[in-house]
C-alpha cells in the first residue's frame, strides 16, 4: 500500500473510525462450521462401549438395554468482541477468561514473528470464542496483516500467529458526476475512499471541489481487497481516466526500474508538480513539526503543527506553489498570516510576517516562488521567524514529509516498458471489462 503518500485526510479518518472493517459475521459462521465439524471429527469415543451410534443420531437406543444416551451437548461457539481500553492488560484479559497464572506468564513473555503477545493497543479489539460458557480461543490482530490466536482447548494454551488471508480483485469502475465526486462514487455503490484516492491522483490537474461539471466522468482500474468475501479497502489504483469539462486526464501507476512507484500521464510525464522545498532562505529551523512540544512562550505542551524557520526580519517569503490566497489577516497569535490553497488537496500558511507583499488579498492568485510577504515577529513569538504550515485535505501535515523527491517523468530507459504497460491498461479501461486472468496479487 505504500504509494509514497501519507494516508491522512479528514474523510479517510472518518472512514477508519467506522468499525474496523465490514461485519465479521460471515467469517464466524465459517469458523463456527469448521469448529463444529472439527469437534465431531475429533470427538473422543466417550460413549459407553457397545454403543456405536452414528454421530448424527443423538439418541441411540440399544436393543435390549433400553438405555437412553443423552444427546451430546455441543453448543455453538460464541464470538464476543471487546475494545481494548486504556489500562487493560493481557494478563487481566486472560485471567478473566479463566487462564491460570503460570500459563499467562508463559504466554505474556512470548514473541511471535516479532510481536509480543502482551502488547495491546488501546482502541483495537480482541475476540473471545467460547463454547458452553468457556473460553476456547483468544484472538488479537496486532496489525492489518496478522492475527494471533491463543487456544485453550488443550491442557495448556497453544499460540499461533497467522497471516490474515486477504484476496485482491482488480476491477474497473466508472461513474458520471452529477454534483460531486463523492456522490458519483456512492451512486455506483463504492466507498468514499475511492473518491479520495481519485482526487489525490489528479490533485494537480483538477480542483475536485470547484472545477467539476455535471456530466464529467471517470473510469478507474483499482484493486479491491477482501477478507472472507467481504470488502475491506481499496488497494492501488493502477490506472484512471477523468474527463473534466471535455478534457481527458489519464494516470498510470508505474514503477521505474530504479525508482519509486508513481503516477504518470500518457507521455510518461509526472502528474505531480513539486512544491518549493522551503518558502524562504533560512538560517536554521528552530522548531520542527511535532505533535508534542513545550511551547516556548506559554510553557504548555502543545502540538507544533508547522516548521519554524529562523531568518533576519525582512527576508522574502515565497509561495511554495501556484494557488489562490484564501486568508490574509492579522491576529494576536499568528500575527500577519497568509494562507494559500494550492489545489483540492494541499494548502499552505505563512505566519508572523513583518509585512505583506503588495497586491496580496483574498482571492488573489499567486505563482510558485512569488514573494507574498516578509519575515517578521508579529503575533505570539519569542523572536523573528516564519511559522510555516501545510495542510493536506484540511489536516496538518509535516511540510518536510510532503516534499518527497520524485522523478519528474518516466526515465528514458523505462519508456518502452511504460508505453507497453499503458497500452494494456488503456485497453482495459476502454473495454471496462477485465481480461480473464488479469489479476494482481498483493
Ligand atoms: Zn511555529
Amino acid at each position: 500500500m505504500d504509494r509514497g503518500r501519507s494516508r491522512t485526510s479528514t474523510i479517510r479518518n472518518a472512514q477508519q473510525e467506522r468499525p474496523g472493517r465490514p461485519p465479521v459475521r460471515l467469517r464466524y459462521l465459517l469458523l463456527l462450521l469448521i469448529s463444529v465439524g472439527l469437534f465431531y471429527a475429533t470427538r473422543p469415543p466417550d460413549e459407553p462401549p457397545g454403543i456405536q451410534g452414528s454421530s448424527q443420531s443423538s439418541t441411540v437406543i440399544q436393543p435390549g438395554l433400553q438405555t437412553v444416551v443423552p444427546k451430546p451437548v455441543v453448543s455453538d461457539p460464541v464470538v464476543s468482541e471487546f475494545r481494548i481500553k486504556r489500562g487493560d492488560t493481557f494478563y487481566g484479559i486472560l485471567k478473566d477468561l479463566g487462564v491460570d497464572d503460570d500459563s499467562i506468564m508463559a504466554l505474556a513473555s512470548k514473541r511471535l514473528d516479532g510481536v509480543s503477545l502482551s502488547r495491546l493497543v488501546a482502541g483495537k479489539t480482541y475476540r473471545v470464542i467460547s463454547r458452553n460458557d468457556e473460553a476456547v480461543e483468544y484472538q488479537y490482530e496486532p496489525d492489518e496483516t496478522r492475527i494471533i490466536r491463543v487456544t485453550f482447548d488443550e491442557d495448556y494454551p497453544a499460540v499461533s500467529i497467522e497471516a490474515i488471508p486477504y484476496t485482491t480483485k482488480l476491477v474497473t469502475i466508472s461513474g458520471t458526476i452529477e454534483d460531486s465526486l463523492f456522490r458519483a462514487v456512492s451512486d455506483i455503490g463504492e466507498e468514499p475512499m475511492l473518491a479520495m484516492d481519485l482526487s489525490e491522483v489528479f490533485a494537480w490537474q483538477i480542483d475536485f471541489f470547484r472545477d467539476l461539471r455535471k456530466g464529467d466522468s471517470f473510469r478507474v482500474l483499482v484493486e479491491k481487497i477482501y477478507r472472507d468475501g467481504e470488502f475491506v479497502r481499496y488497494g492501488r489504483i493502477l490506472s484512471t481516466q477523468f474527463i473534466n469539462s471535455g478534457n481527458r486526464y489519464m494516470a498510470f501507476l508505474f514503477q521505474p526500474k530504479n525508482g519509486r512507484s508513481d503516477f504518470f500521464d500518457e507521455e510518461g510525464g509526472s502528474l505531480r508538480k513539486q512544491f518549493l522545498k522551503t518558502p524562504l532562505k533560512f538560517r536554521r529551523i528552530s522548531s520542527g513539526f511535532s505533535r508534542r512540544r513545550r511551547h516556548p512562550v506559554t510553557g504548555k505542551v502543545v502540538p507544533h503543527m508547522g516548521v519554524d524557520y529562523v531568518a533576519p526580519i525582512g527576508t522574502p517569503i515565497r509561495a511554495i506553489g501556484d494557488g489562490k490566497i484564501v486568508m490574509k489577516k492579522k491576529d494576536s497569535v499568528n500575527g500577519r498570516i497568509i494562507k494559500i490553497r494550492h489545489n483540492s488537496t494541499y494548502s499552505s500558511a505563512y505566519a508572523h510576517m513583518n509585512s505583506f507583499a503588495s497586491g496580496m488579498a483574498n482571492g488573489v492568485r499567486v505563482k510558485q516562488g512569488q514573494i507574498i510577504g516578509y519575515l517578521g515577529r508579529s503575533g505570539r513569538v519569542t523572536g523573528p521567524h516564519l511559522h510555516f504550515t501545510m495542510y493536506r485535505n484540511n489536516r496538518y501535515v509535516d511540510p518536510r514529509a510532503v516534499n518527497v523527491p520524485r522523478a519528474s517523468s518516466v526515465p528514458k530507459g523505462d519508456m518502452e516498458a511504460y508505453l507497453k504497460l499503458i497500452d494494456d491498461r488503456m485497453a482495459v479501461l476502454a473495454n471496462g471489462e477485465l481480461e480473464a486472468g488479469l489479476r494482481t496479487k498483493d
